[in-house]
């Protein structure tokens, strides 16, 4: 989200800037930062310290702090750091170019009712995927997120404005697209979630629709329906499941428990055969027992995900779990952690290892970032495959036989 917020900053300042590569000669920096766990706060501080010296030798240099933590730590970013010359928070970025030029205020932290309605120039590089955000901002207040502190009430987009930039997008030769929102299950505007991917499913050219990020709560039969019945749409759910123990999922404020959440995965994969589920795992939320601690555990070896983010509880100030007793030491937190995350290394090695012999349509994204005489693709269900180099322009859809499977990506031949 983050990354597609950069791009609408980079779409509305087009006309007086591009980009650089080196900090140093920028006229303008801007951090669009994240606020999700301390950990990105902390780097984003010390990233802030280390170009305090830029400015001494370029007075004239501008300092923009956007995003999460612009939007929580307000003023107080700059009582840390007086060289920022200005603050906005993810509601804000249409202010972006008058805050440059000194046409507004230095602070932009208000609520935008018209997030949704008025579209925002976008500047992509990619040619081939594209991020379209369909809706904006969050309701669900899970108790440990700060999100729908710092990103707002749900807004979403009309259907017709997202198909008019997706057929743009197509005409400009995009092949993929990734649906974006927090909560992509409770997109609604004139028509629901199911109705839109009806609707962008028709889009010639567009070869490939993936979304993120459903939520198990508002996962619908007409949305699995839409996913098995239309060919664009992926078969690839990433579908945050945070804990496998029920207590914890109340305490989490999530709406599910984990009874719900398996039958859902049950039906995904019944009426969508092949289909990769894909989680989000919080390790040592406040009061998780060893006893929860092993019912994630034992959910990870029930479900068997193909893959998960897991992450550390991490306190966010003004959110209710921050207030909740007994919050667990960083030890048994990393210990928790690292013991999800060997069970599901485990786990998604055996998944791809299974794939070894069989036939898969990968979309070719270029050459591999790892190994420059291999190209790199992906299948319909989001998995890396690299591929010896042969001579196909990036884009092409391509059938390969995956000779190994391996822990994050997987390997073939044409
Ligand atoms: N809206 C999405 C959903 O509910 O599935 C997720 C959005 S959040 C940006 C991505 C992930 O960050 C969450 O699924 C959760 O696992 C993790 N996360 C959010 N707050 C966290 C916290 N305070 N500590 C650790 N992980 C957190
Ligand atoms: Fe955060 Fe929950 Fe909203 Fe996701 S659904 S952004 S975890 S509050």
């Amino acid at each position: 989200m983050n990354v597609h917020d950069s791009e609408k900053m980079l779409g509305v300042l087009q006309e007086e800037y591009s980009r650089t590569g080196d900090p140093r000669k920028a006229d303008l920096i801007i951090f669009n930062t994240c606020s999700i766990r301390q950990k990105a706060e902390q780097k984003f501080y010390s990233e802030l310290g280390s170009i305090k010296s830029y400015k001494k030798g370029r007075p004239d240099m501008k300092i923009g702090v956007a995003g999460c933590i612009a939007q929580h730590s307000g003023k107080n970013i700059l009582r840390r750091a007086p060289y920022v010359d200005f603050v906005l928070g993810p509601q804000n970025i249409h202010k972006i170019s008058d805050m440059v030029s000194e046409k507004a205020a230095p602070f932009a932290l208000e609520d935008n009712s018209e997030i949704a309605i008025k579209d925002l120039p976008v500047k992509r590089t990619d040619g081939l995927k594209a991020w379209v955000t369909i809706m904006y901002g969050c309701n669900n207040f899970c108790s440990y997120c700060i999100v729908p502190y710092t990103r707002g009430r749900e807004r979403s987009r009309y259907s017709e404005n997202i198909y008019s930039e997706v057929v743009e997008l197509a005409d400009n030769g995009y092949k993929e697209i990734t649906l974006l929102g927090q909560n992509v299950n409770s997109y609604r505007s004139d028509t629901d979630f199911p109705g839109l991917l009806r609707k962008l499913n028709r889009v010639g050219g567009i070869e490939r629709i993936r979304f993120v990020t459903s939520h198990p709560r508002d996962l619908s039969d007409e949305l699995i329906t839409a996913i098995s019945e239309l060919p664009k749409v992926c078969r690839h759910i990433h579908l945050p499941m945070q804990a496998g123990s029920s207590r914890i999922l109340r305490l989490m404020n999530r709406g599910y428990t984990y009874e719900e959440y398996i039958k859902k995965v049950a039906m995904l994969r019944e009426k969508v055969p092949g289909i990769s589920v894909t989680s989000d795992i919080i390790a040592g939320f406040p009061g998780e027992t060893e006893n929860d601690h092993q019912l994630t555990i034992n959910s990870l070896k029930e479900i068997k995900f193909d893959g998960i983010f897991a992450f550390k509880y991490s306190k966010r100030p003004g959110t209710r779990a921050a207030g909740m007793q007994d919050h667990l030491k960083d030890e048994i937190k990393s210990e928790r952690l690292n013991e999800i995350l060997k069970i599901q290394d485990e786990i998604t090695t055996k998944k791809n290892k299974l794939l070894e012999g069989t036939t898969q349509e990968i979309l070719l994204e270029g050459e591999s970032e790892t190994d420059k005489g291999k190209l790199t693709g992906r299948t319909r269900t989001n998995k890396i495959v690299h591929i010896p180099k042969i001579d196909i322009k990036k884009g092409t859809l391509i059938k390969v036989e995956i000779t190994k499977g391996r822990r994050h990506s997987l390997e073939g031949i044409i």
